[in-house]
């Protein structure tokens, strides 16, 4: 059996490549390389190739073999990500491979605009940037290559992903998945490459090519800052800290189980979910007792201050809370058992009750940990809530019956994403209308990314 036989055997593919030499060479890296620069150089000949050989609608076929391979690989992908990551739930990992396969826009999201007249004709085309250095985060990092890399391909770009280091294999193997099945539908190699070895180096070899002239970062505020003082154009997508407020018009059940869904789902690995929550204090009992019926537990003050030893630690310096990575996206069983809690094999989320300014309100902790506050009124809801957020402008979350409220946090927090009386991901179109994406650029204003975000505008002008 030839190397591109077993390698195709091995994803789940076939492939047309022909020329045995080509085809070996290419199979032994499929995207993936040991120098950087060899990244980014394949990277820059596939681009010119897609863009001189190439038509839109082969770009749409491409895409359409990526959504189609993402499909078929979505377990293997879950379990390899949580296999190198240890952090997530293996079902919700499918399904968040799933959304992205099918709900991330293609080349549709390309829109030409035309002026027609006496004096002839101008039309504006979404144009690519060529190479795009994309950074990715451990939390979703199969997720966000395949989004990144088919709402880019779309846009006629090639991309060089810097995965995070913790999870450089599952990103390697998705890199292999997606030139695969490029090349299976008679596209280019090497649309979309990386290193086998990520690093700050390799970030900063990228950061400073001369070929690449857009850089998206998906991470957290370090990598941000970092990708914005390169000089370069940057899609940075940053942290968030998504509040939800529940007010007295409410429908209490419908809230609970949203919001324990959303906030323990993926064991609250994603930016979008639920962080904390301010509850009016007439409805708090309600809302909590029914959290309760929907696989949450709910610990006392002595048991949150143990759980805030284990998960936090302050800087001596600055007195801040950081959070101990060691226990991002675990299980709320194994927090309970190190408590000392006992609980069902199959609780969700951990629940806790605690004042405005508490480190579990103030801190991202990405762990299905969900601090609720009590407060009297909407005015206080708004202020606690817009503090906590801490004007990242990421995501936040409102269940009412009262417009005035709803219209009111919507106005003063002035998130990226605001969902009304649903959980989470209905953002990002899962149970809700609108496409997804992995990238939600809430720090350079870009918001829910798709295709088109990747594009330049260029004007051709006929006159006279
Ligand atoms: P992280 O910031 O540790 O890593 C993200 C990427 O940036 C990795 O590739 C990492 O190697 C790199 N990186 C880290 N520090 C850097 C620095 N100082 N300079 C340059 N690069 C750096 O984040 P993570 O733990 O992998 O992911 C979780 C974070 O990402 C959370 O804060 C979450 O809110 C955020 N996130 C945001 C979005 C979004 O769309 N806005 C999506 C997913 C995750």
């Amino acid at each position: 059996m030839s190397k591109s036989t077993l390698v195709s055997k091995d994803l789940g593919l076939e492939t047309n490549v022909k020329d045995v030499k080509d085809c070996n060479n290419y199979y032994l890296t499929l995207g993936v390389f040991e120098d950087i620069k060899d990244a980014i150089d394949k990277a820059i000949y596939a681009q010119k190739k897609l863009t001189i050989r190439y038509t839109k609608k082969d770009r749409e076929k491409f895409i359409d073999a990526i959504r189609k391979a993402t499909l078929k690989n979505k377990e293997k992908l879950a379990e390899m990500v949580l296999e190198e990551t240890k952090m997530g739930r293996y079902e919700d990992k499918i399904l968040k491979h799933e959304l992205v396969a099918k709900y991330t826009p293609g080349t549709e999201d390309l829109v030409t605009t035309a002026w027609t007249g006496n004096k002839g004709l101008t039309v504006v085309e979404m144009a690519p940037y060529g190479v795009i250095g994309a950074i990715t985060p451990s939390t979703n990092p199969t997720e966000t290559v395949i989004c990144n890399s088919i709402g880019m391909i779309a846009a006629g770009n090639a991309v060089v992903f810097n995965g995070h280091p913790g999870a450089k294999q599952s990103v390697a193997f998705a890199v292999k998945m997606i030139n695969k099945a490029v090349v299976s539908c008679g596209g280019p190699e090497n649309l979309v490459t990386t290193v086998k070895n990520p690093t700050m180096e390799t970030l900063d070899v990228i950061i400073k090519h001369k070929a690449i002239k857009l850089l998206c970062g998906t991470g957290g505020p370090g990598m941000v800052k970092t990708l914005l003082k390169s000089g370069k154009k940057v899609i940075g997508a940053g942290a968030g800290n998504p509040p939800v407020i529940v007010d007295d018009t409410a429908d209490i059940e419908n809230a609970a189980k949203n919001i324990i869904e959303g906030c323990s789902f993926d064991n609250n690995l994603p930016c979008i979910a639920e962080k904390e929550v301010f509850v009016f204090e007439n409805v708090a009992d309600k809302l909590i007792n029914n959290m309760l019926q929907n696989k949450a537990i709910i610990i006392n003050k002595n048991q949150t201050s143990k759980l805030l030893d284990l998960v936090l630690q302050k800087k001596a310096e600055t007195l801040e809370y950081t959070i101990n990575k060691k226990w991002v996206g675990k299980d709320a069983k194994l927090f309970l058992d190190k408590i000392g809690v006992k609980a069902p094999c199959d609780v969700k989320c951990i629940i806790c009750e605690v004042d405005a300014k508490h480190p579990f309100v103030m801190t991202e902790l990405m762990m299905p940990i969900l601090p609720i506050v009590r407060v009297k009124d909407i005015d206080e809801a708004i202020e606690d809530a817009k503090a906590a957020e801490q004007n990242k402008k990421h995501s936040a979350y409102m269940y009412s019956r009262n417009i005035d409220n709803l219209n009111r946090f919507e106005n003063e927090i002035d998130t990226t994403i605001f969902v009304r009386n649903a959980k989470s991901f209905a953002g990002v179109g899962y149970g809700a209308e609108g496409f997804t994406t992995f990238t939600i650029a809430g720090a350079t204003g870009e918001g829910i990314t798709s295709a088109r975000n990747f594009t330049r505008q260029r004007r051709c002008v006929l006159a006279g």
